[in-house]
């Protein structure tokens, strides 16, 4: 468990992370709106070498970054209306691959999430304040 006091400190606990990340990996991120979700996987791209502007998948589902290791592939379920849009987008195919996947709102498909991945959940306190717990 940490408590986060401001954006920057939920970016370092991602780049912190980021050490230990290996091939095939799946971040699995859960937390309400304004959680720090996001603030957490810029931070994740960051520790993995990646220097990609890190914004939350719309339109497009997925967003790549490369990192100096691997690939990282980051979705967002809020977005994404049935399992199978998430099959339709190749979710299976990304996720027990090679690369490192990281995924905002998880818990809405929860199902489709390989068993090992690392479950990391935010919540917020006060304005500033978010509890991270791994
Ligand atoms: P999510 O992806 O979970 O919806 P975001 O990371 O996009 O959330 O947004 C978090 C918002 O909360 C940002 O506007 C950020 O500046 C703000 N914020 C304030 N304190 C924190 C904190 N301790 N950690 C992360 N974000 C914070
Ligand atoms: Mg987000």
């Amino acid at each position: 468990m940490f408590i986060s006091v401001n954006a920057a400190e939920t970016k370092a606990v991602g780049e912190r992370l980021a050490e230990k990340i290996q091939t095939g990996d799946v971040v699995a991120l859960v937390g309400d709106l304004g959680a720090g979700k996001t603030q957490f996987v810029k931070g994740l791209a960051k520790g993995l070498g990646s220097t990609a502007v890190v914004t939350s998948p719309t339109f497009t589902l997925v967003h790549e970054y490369q990192g100096s290791r691997l690939p990282i592939y980051h979705f967002d379920f809020y977005r994404i209306e049935s399992l199978a849009a998430l099959r339709a987008i190749g979710f299976d195919e990304i996720v027990f691959g090679d690369g490192v996947s990281v995924i905002e709102w998880a818990d809405r498909f929860a199902d489709a999430i390989p068993p090992r991945a690392r479950w990391i959940k935010f919540e917020i306190v006060s304005d500033d304040q978010r509890r991270i717990l791994f």
